[in-house]
């Protein structure tokens, strides 16, 4: 809030346009900014009159979700007004005949998801079911399945957003070929909140499978040879003819074991079928022991170490898949200089992997190890961003900013400088553009990411 404008003044604003406003507590800090209203609407007019109230005030606003994973990115600079979605929690209109559901963006997954099952439909991202869509879409992430259905961005074929001045903007509808105009979902997907507020999303859906089969194989032994073989299973399930939904990989300690885990689904007869040539093609590149069994303990989540989630740093790795070895040598020798031990996972057969140090490393090592993974990804073909990290970590990232290929949280070198979630960000120049455009004055979680 700019000293011009009195907490009492702003309130007022905010209670005439919503009818859910209350004054920030501890509780909603958003990294050590507590900020100093909460105020959750109920309706896209409610939010609009809203944002134009804060836009009017000069406050500066955050998008809630849950809340789950506020602690991704830079804290904000300033935070006055944390916008709370989960009044708007509904299921507006499921379409099941045309494979399409429109959603408020306060609804969580788990609920959405049981709304749709009754049709024997589902919107195919794994992420946790207190997540809700809005958080989902703006930190665009989606679990395994996204080798064969895509993320966010594939999945969202129209959006209703706030602008930070309060305007309503639509994009997209009910149709899978919308052409017209500018697809504003595209833009939001990822926007971690910078770009203005989303209230609704219409996804297409998919048929729930009738049944489901998990193969999975465990690598051992000796470097190179561990992830020679974890890499050469990953691709050769990801492209096998059998239709893999998804093709996981963890591996908990450098070093260590890898596990393979292959999803297969469809109809039981066709699924049980394909498990087994599965479970032959990828016994034979290894005598390993593969099965075929439920879900595995580690299967669509984020690697844990030892110690509190909260003082952890999480990266996430894109790469082309035939990189995947190089990438698991990469992390194993950063390992080795640091002296860190990064536990390993996710969607391999899709070119992402999450790695997640443990807290109390010391930036410096973090920061080296940051560096040593991007520099083995060649540009242009993926990226090592850091998603999260505690604060001592961000500085030490941060001071490597003018070392080539070691840049702040993003991994971008130099004069580009760094783009916090997004990552290495070639187009640097046309990303601010958009900001300015959507947010003129920064008023949306300025300094989220760090260059927007
Ligand atoms: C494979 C996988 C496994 C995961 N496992 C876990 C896990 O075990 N535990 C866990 O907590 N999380 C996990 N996650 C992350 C989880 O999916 C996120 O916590 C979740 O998507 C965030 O949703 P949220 O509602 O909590 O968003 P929030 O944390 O509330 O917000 C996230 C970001 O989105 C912005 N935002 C939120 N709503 C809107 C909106 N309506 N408009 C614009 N911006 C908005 C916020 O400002 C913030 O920047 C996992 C993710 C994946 C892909």
């Amino acid at each position: 809030m700019s000293a011009r404008v009195s907490a009492a003044k702003a309130g007022k604003a905010l209670a005439a346009a919503c009818d859910n406003v209350r004054p920030g507590a501890a509780d909603d800090a958003v990294g050590a900014v507590v900020p100093s209203f909460v105020a959750a609407p109920s309706s896209t007019a409610q939010a609009s009159a809203l944002l134009r109230a804060c836009a009017e005030h000069d406050l500066a606003v955050l998008p809630r979700g849950s809340g789950s994973r506020l602690s991704w990115g830079v804290p904000p600079a300033r935070c006055d007004v944390v916008v709370d979605m989960l009044r708007m929690g509904a299921v507006i209109e499921h379409a099941a005949g045309d494979l399409v559901a429109r959603v408020q963006a306060g609804a969580r997954m788990a609920d959405v998801a049981s709304a749709l099952a009754t049709a024997g439909q589902e919107i195919a991202l794994d992420v946790p079911g207190p997540a809700t869509i809005g958080g989902v879409l703006a930190d665009a992430l989606a679990g395994p399945r996204r080798l064969r259905y895509g993320t966010p961005r594939d999945l969202l074929i129209g959006i209703t957003v706030v602008r930070a001045d309060g305007t309503v903007a639509h994009s997209g509808g009910k149709v899978v070929k919308n052409v017209a105009g500018y697809d504003i979902g595209k833009l939001f997907t990822g926007s971690a909140g910078t770009l203005g507020l989303i209230t609704e999303a219409t996804f297409r859906l998919h048929p729930r499978p009738a049944a489901r089969a998990w193969v999975t194989a465990r690598v051992q032994g000796t470097a190179p040879e561990v992830t020679t073989m974890a890499a050469a299973m990953v691709a050769a399930a990801a492209n096998s003819p059998l239709v893999a939904s998804a093709v996981e990989l963890d591996r908990p300690a450098p070093g260590g074991p890898i596990s393979v885990g292959v999803l297969l689904e469809g109809s039981a007869d066709g699924v049980a079928a394909r498990a087994r040539e599965m479970e032959g093609l990828l016994g034979s590149l290894a005598q390993v022991p593969v099965s075929v069994a439920a879900p595995p303990d580690w299967w669509a989540g984020i690697p844990t170490v030892e110690g509190g989630a909260a003082e952890h740093t999480l990266m996430r790795v894109s790469f082309w898949v035939s990189r995947l070895g190089g990438v698991l040598d990469a992390i194993d020798a950063a390992a080795r200089e640091t002296g860190l031990r990064p536990a390993v996972g996710g969607s391999a057969g899709a070119g992402l992997l999450y790695v997640t140090l443990p807290g109390g490393a010391p930036g410096e090592a973090v920061a080296r190890f940051a560096g040593r993974v991007r520099a083995a990804i060649p540009a242009g073909r993926g990226s090592a961003a850091v998603l999260a990290a505690p604060e001592a970590v961000r500085g030490a990232l941060a001071g490597t900013a003018g070392l080539a290929g070691t840049a702040g949280l993003a991994g971008t070198a130099g004069l580009a400088g760094t783009a916090g979630l997004a990552g290495s960000v070639p187009g640097l120049a046309l990303m601010r553009a958009v900001k300015d455009q959507f947010d003129p004055g920064h008023r949306m979680a300025p300094g989220r990411l760090t260059w927007a």
